[in-house]
């Protein structure tokens, strides 16, 4: 496949931006180096490159695009906010029923605030959380991703009781004091944890069912035991669900089916991105109407943005929400991805390539190993070399997935059959490839 206009446009990126790529995960750095793939056009399931190659794509934007690309009724509505003018800085009625929306779908948010980003999001939520509580710790899970503030770009410390240190350079350590860092599904390094630091912990901040690790389940009972040991230390419980609402089911995963007891497993706040715009940038948090009112202009917790609310991105994410809305979306989603992961597994077992995947309806991962994945300690034991060179042959074929090993393979409502087909096939050739 010819791709000398992505080369050749990397090169003269490389000299403008930094790294020539505006986030770093867009980067090939973890699977071999080189030049991205500059995509100039893309509609429903397809990317076309600068070379026009066509690709079958799963990368979703890393999610946002869960419609598939330019679907006829978010651009309708984004092309009616431009036409209306894109920025106002007031309020507007849409703000309401976007707010109306998201509340109706995640109950445990009687109150919402629009921000530009799944950062802000978690950022302002930890924020709430500490001007609520008064308190000044958090503690997150080792893997889990909450965007690049300073408090959660901090790895884990040797143990639950050891606070954790910088994991960027220009987080100064004295941020990086604030955090603790446990294992995923080990409610006993939480206990221990919330023993330790007690009274200091104003939050416990979760990804409820991973997806930057790979997708990855909560075990039974560990988003109940995490609620209730949280809560009987006095501190909030605040779920990213920057990935996971509307990911699955319209809602989040506070009331997905596919776990229980919902009422203990509800948060006080949580933080929303991706989805909720529709591919256009936004970011939401939302809460118990008690916690929330700690936001300025009611309460003493300061949060505000230019571009917050804007009727483009709220107007998209309408739109996206009510496409979602249809019956049969999300089954028509999992249908395809069982076929699609039933596939890949068969082909690689074919060819002796060790694959463990790990499937939540419409969303996917794929590990380079041979044991389960349920924590990030057993998602980094997997073969990242494997995985790029896989990624690079099907890349060769025409699929388009997300340049890490930890990232996850998206459905949208546009995929079809064909696409699946198309996909298996690839995968067929790549694994006999890296087999031979
Ligand atoms: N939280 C989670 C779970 C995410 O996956 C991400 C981004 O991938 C973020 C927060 C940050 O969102 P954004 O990239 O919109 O700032």
């Amino acid at each position: 496949m010819n791709r000398s206009t992505s080369e050749h446009l990397y090169q003269e990126a490389l000299q403008h931006i930094v790294g020539g790529v505006n986030s770093p995960s867009r980067s090939f750095k973890a699977v071999g180096g080189g030049a991205p793939v500059f995509m100039k056009r893309a509609r429903g399931a397809h990317f076309w490159d600068v070379d026009d190659n066509r690709y079958i794509d799963y990368l979703a934007a890393y999610g946002p695009i869960i419609t598939g690309h330019a679907h006829p009724h978010i651009t309708a509505a984004i092309t009616a906010a431009a036409e209306n003018g894109i920025l106002y800085g007031t309020p507007t009625e849409l703000e309401i029923k976007l707010a109306q929306m998201l509340k109706a779908a995640i109950p445990s948010m009687d109150k919402v605030r629009f921000v530009n980003s799944g950062t802000e999001a978690v950022m302002t939520t930890i924020r709430v959380a500490r001007a609520y509580t008064k308190r000044s710790k958090i503690i997150k899970f080792a893997g889990c991703y909450h965007g690049h503030s300073d408090l959660v770009l901090v790895a884990a410390g040797s143990g639950p009781s050891t606070l954790g240190i910088p994991d960027s350079a220009g987080v100064p350590a004295s941020i990086a004091q604030e955090v603790i860092t446990v294992p995923f599904n080990d409610l006993d390094s939480l206990r221990a944890a919330l023993e330790h630091w007690g009274e200091d912990v104003a939050a416990v901040m979760v990804e409820p069912i991973v997806g930057n690790f790979g997708m990855v389940m909560p075990k039974p009972g560990f988003l109940e035991g995490l609620c209730k040991l949280t809560r009987a230390n006095g501190s909030l419980v605040i779920y990213d669900e920057v990935i996971t609402a509307f990911r699955f089911h319209y809602g989040s995963t506070q009331t997905y089916s596919g776990l229980d007891h919902h009422e203990a497993i509800t948060p006080d706040l949580t933080a929303l991105g991706k989805i909720i715009g529709g591919g256009l940038p936004i970011g939401a948090y939302g809460g118990r109407k008690h916690v929330m009112e700690q936001v300025a202009p009611l309460g003493p917790a300061y949060q505000a943005g230019t571009m917050a609310g804007n009727p483009a991105s709220i107007s998209a994410g309408i739109a996206c929400l009510e496409v979602l809305a249809a019956d049969g979306v999300y089954d028509e989603m999992e249908r395809l991805a069982v076929r699609l992961t039933a596939g890949l597994q068969e082909s690689a077992g074919r060819h002796g390539i060790p694959l463990t995947i790990n499937r939540i309806r419409g969303a996917f991962s794929t590990h380079f190993c041979d044991h389960p994945i349920t924590n990030y300690e057993e998602a980094q034991d997997t073969d990242g070399e494997l995985f790029a060179s896989f990624f690079r042959h099907m890349l060769d074929r025409g699929v388009n997935l997300a340049p890490s090993k930890y990232e996850a393979w998206f459905l949208t409502t546009a995929h079809t059959d064909a696409d699946i087909d198309a996909t298996l096939a690839a995968a067929e050739d790549s694994f006999r490839a890296m087999a031979a």
